[in-house]
Parts: structure tokens; sequence; C-alpha cells
């Protein structure tokens, strides 16, 4: 107990990652929070140590990018699965998308329902996008009052037909609305003419082959879309973060922006930065997403970017679906157009990686030179910003949430679907070797995952921004 009667817990490490260093440090928490970061030495009399020793400890990762899908694509994943892959794969805070749930969270009473679906199933804390359709501008302001954290679109069909694209006058409706709210327009940067047009000229390529997908999602439609939103924004003084940026071509726009001081921030997604369309085999569907894998060089680029900081963060978009959706071949099957096995064109679009995005985002960052250090930047920090909540997630300081991940950096282990906790075990790195093993994750000072277990009952909240958050 220290003087406030409060019993303060050090954790400690050789390997802290902090907002301005990495070494010893030690961490101290009192109920739930950072109190203090001091040296590894630094410990009051009767303090409780936790000593991890080698192990990196470094801020829980915040991921913006996830497709939670309940209430009403449950079978898809759910709020229990999606929270305890998180905590399994590091990650303490997760911002869930507002479409594949049904109803989708483009009005306050949908939002009261995803709401009532999350409560006392959460593992980590959880917060929450809305969504900008074709005639909701008036359901944005009352959506930010009731605690979403900003507003998502699509500019081409989203794959689900409650959760339409909106066009530039739906824009100019919602814009002025958000720049007032000072919320940012998170945006599916992809507009249909391109796409249309590559798709005609590729009448009878094989859809079992990733190349016709790379070729009919080509990417001026990523570019075309970028300068349309750059534009819109800076008309309307909106923030914009550009979501799952591919196409490598757009970076130079993006830093144009950014040099001229308009706020706009870009994510990137493992499966960019790790996959390559080269690689990927005639039938693999679990590789499909949109915009799509790109080839080797854009990667490359897309690496670059991230490096320099015009791409500010790394986000999973863990968007499962039901294994049967992905029309995947399995076993001796081949991919075959007439059972539409393996048909890039039929299956749903979306890869699962929520639990594997450290650990296969650390395999090229290491690769490439980098430390934990980074990774914290890309995956905690940054993310954290975005959503409004780095005054309580993201970084390991005084006043923040105490949100761990303890992890092995030097640690290899092979990927086997049937160990990861999301709802269904498809993943596109199946089999792959990868480095940074998660040994614990800690949710306000306490750890609810470790050696594969989680604690009961979970813990994790709602995280509410707006007005709502003064209270929560
Ligand atoms: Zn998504």
């Amino acid at each position: 107990m220290d003087v406030t009667g409060h019993a303060r817990r050090v954790y400690r490490s050789r390997r802290v990652v902090t907002a301005e260093r990495s070494g010893l440090a030690a961490v101290h928490v009192e109920s739930g929070v950072i109190a203090a970061v001091g040296g590894y030495d630094d410990v009051p009399v009767g303090a409780e140590i936790v000593d991890f020793g080698d192990l990196v400890l470094m801020p829980g990762l915040v991921d913006t990018h996830v497709h939670v899908n309940e209430p009403g694509r449950t079978e898809w994943e759910g709020f229990a699965s999606a929270t305890r892959a998180a905590a399994a794969g590091g990650v303490t805070t997760i911002v869930d998308m507002p479409l594949n749930s049904v109803p989708a969270t483009t009005s306050v009473q949908a939002f009261k329902a995803k709401l009532a679906a999350a409560d006392s199933q959460l593992t980590v804390d959880v917060g929450f996008w809305g969504g900008v359709v074709p005639g909701n501008a008036a359901e944005l302001r009352p959506l930010r009052d009731a605690g979403v954290l900003g507003f998502k679109c699509f500019l081409v069909p989203s794959g689900v037909d409650e959760f339409p694209a909106v066009g530039e006058a739906d824009l100019r409706a919602a814009l002025p609305e958000l720049a007032a709210l000072g919320l940012p327009l998170l945006a599916h940067a992809e507009v249909p003419g391109p796409i249309e047009a590559a798709t005609t000229k590729l009448a009878g390529a094989s859809p079992l082959r990733h190349a016709t997908w790379l070729a009919s999602r080509p990417p001026a439609a990523e570019l075309e879309a970028i300068e349309l939103l750059l534009r819109l924004c800076r008309e309307h003084g909106a923030r914009l973060h550009i979501v799952h940026l591919s196409a490598s071509g757009a970076v130079d726009l993006l830093r144009a922006a950014k040099a001229a001081g308009q706020p706009v921030s870009v994510e990137t997604c493992p499966h960019y930065l790790a996959l390559c369309a080269e690689e990927i085999a005639d039938g693999r569907t679990d590789c499909k997403c949109a915009p799509p894998i790109r080839e080797r060089a854009n990667n490359e680029s897309l690496w670059a970017a991230l490096e320099e900081g015009v791409i500010d963060l790394v986000a999973s978009d863990h968007s499962p679906c039901p294994p049967a959706m992905k029309n995947l071949p399995t076993g001796d099957e081949m991919a075959d157009r007439d059972t539409a096995r393996g048909d890039f064109f039929r299956a749903w679009g979306g890869i699962a990686s929520l639990e594997l995005a450290l650990s296969v985002v650390w395999t090229a960052a290491r690769r490439r030179g980098h430390g934990p250090e980074r990774l914290a930047q890309w995956m905690s920090a940054a993310p954290a910003r975005l959503a409004g909540l780095d005054s309580r997630k993201g970084s390991i300081a005084p006043g923040r949430d105490a949100d761990f991940v303890v992890w092995d950096p030097d640690a290899t282990f092979t990927v086997d679907p049937a160990r990861l906790h999301q709802r269904h075990d498809l993943t596109p790195y199946a089999g792959r070797t990868v480095h940074g093993a998660v040994r614990a994750t800690y949710l306000r000072g306490r750890e609810v995952f470790s050696a594969g277990a989680f604690a009961q009952p979970p813990t994790g909240r709602v995280l509410l921004g707006g007005p709502a958050g003064l209270a929560s």
C-alpha cells in the first residue's frame, strides 16, 4: 500500500517500450492505471513486483479495423470470440466496424442493439465506428452523442446490402456534420469506374486465378477515390482516414496532402505487407480481399511509406465469414469453375488476422531491421490517436490504462488454424512459421490472457466517445 492506501504493483522487464524509449524500466500501476514509469530498480518498499525478464513489455495493441459482425451475423464472428482472439494476439482495444452486423451501425437505434449484444462478452475493450450511408446525415450527430468514435463509408459496394455505398452528393451532405463534430471519415477508397472498365476487359479470364481478381481492382480505383476524398474533405475541413491502403501509387498524393497540412491519416494491413500476389496460387480464396493483395514491388513501396510515416498505422481489417463462403478448395479438391471452388469472384472478400497481426507484421519488420518500438507506434499509439483514445490507450505513460502485451520477439511458432480463438479457423497464414509469441496480455493491470487461457469473468469495457464518454 502507498500513502493513498491503493495497492501498487510494479511490472518490469529489460525491454519496456514506452512513448520515449525502449529498455530497462519499471511500470508502476495503481487501480488499473499507470501511475509512473521509473528505473528498473526504482520499486517502492512493499510493492508487488511482476518481472518479465527479457520479454518485451509493450502497450497493448489497438486495432481500429475489426468486423465483429454481431448482432445479426454472429455465425461469422462475435464479441466473445473476437475479443478472445484479440487478447490472445496482444490486442487490448478493438474498434468495431459498422458493417456486417445486422443492423449496420448507421442509426442510434442500431448502435443500441450493438451495445446490448456486446454486454458482458468482452475480454478486451471495444470502441465503435458508425457508418455514413446515403440519407443518414441527420443520424451522425446523435450517433456521436451516443458514443461512436468516427464514421466509415464505402465508395464501392461493401459486400452487404444493408450498408450501401455513398457518392459525392452523399458525402457533401455528411462532411459538414463530421467537420463540425471533429470526427474522422474512414473511407474504403475504391471507386467503381476503373473496376467496371477493368472487369469488362477481363471477359473470359479464369476466375480461379488471383491474377484475374487483382486485374479487376486496378490501382486507379484507389487513386481516383483518394483524389476525390482528399478534395471533398479539404473543401469541408473534415478529417480523413484512408483504411486498408493497398495501391502504393497513392502514396505521393497522400504525402503531398499531409505536407500541405491536411488532416489525413492512412492505414495498411498485415496482408498487404506480408503477402504478395506472385505467391498466391490458383484457387487460394483465403487470400481474397478488396482492395486486393498486389505485387511484391508494390508492397515494398507500402513498407517504405510506412517507414517514412506517410502510412501512419497498421490495422488488421479482421473480416471473417463462415468457411463455406470462402469457397476454398479443401483436401484433394481442385479449384473448379463449375462448383465455384476457388472462384475469387464468388468468394467472400475478407481476411481474419486479428490474433496474428502482431506476429505477421513483426516477422516482416524484424527482417527489415526494425525494433518493437516501431510496432508500438504503428499498432498501438497511432491507432489510439485515430480513434481519439490516446489519452487512455496506446502507450506506456502515466495516466494511461495499464494495458500491456508481454511477448517474446525471438520465439517462433507455426500457425495452426485449429489453435486460433477466432470463431472459424480459416487463415491465409496456416502453416507459416512466424516470429513473435504473445506470452501474456493485461487489461487495466489484470492478466486477461496467459498460456492459452483467459481470465474469467471477462472484464473488457465498451469505450464511448463524445459526451457519452465523459460519463463512462
Ligand atoms: Zn474492413
